[in-house]
């Protein structure tokens, strides 16, 4: 029974991905030389993160190997410094 459940759900998996097309997204930085990573800039690091606070993954922000590299160095530093919650409940626990 399983195995005919998970077969099921790669043949659907598949009809979506034929379904939508694929766009390649370009790197942000790589496309504007002029942004910069730094950890003192939450709202850009923020952009990387999801509702609850994790890295989302390359797959989904089109961003190149070496600038998701450097994101995740500067969302830890950011974390370690307080201008990003590590996570949601978290930051809840500690304002209340
Ligand atoms: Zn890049």
């Amino acid at each position: 029974m399983p195995r005919k459940g998970n077969k099921d759900f790669n043949d659907t998996q598949k009809k979506d991905r034929k379904k939508l097309p694929m766009r390649k997204k370009a790197c942000r930085f790589c496309v504007d030389k002029d942004m910069f990573i730094d950890y003192k800039n939450a709202k850009l690091l923020g952009s990387f993160l999801s509702e609850r606070g994790k890295l989302v993954p390359r797959r989904m922000t089109g961003n190149c190997a070496c600038h998701q590299r450097k994101i995740v160095e500067a969302v830890k530093r950011a974390r370690i410094l307080a201008f990003i919650p590590f996570t949601v409940t978290h930051s809840s626990v500690l304002h209340g």
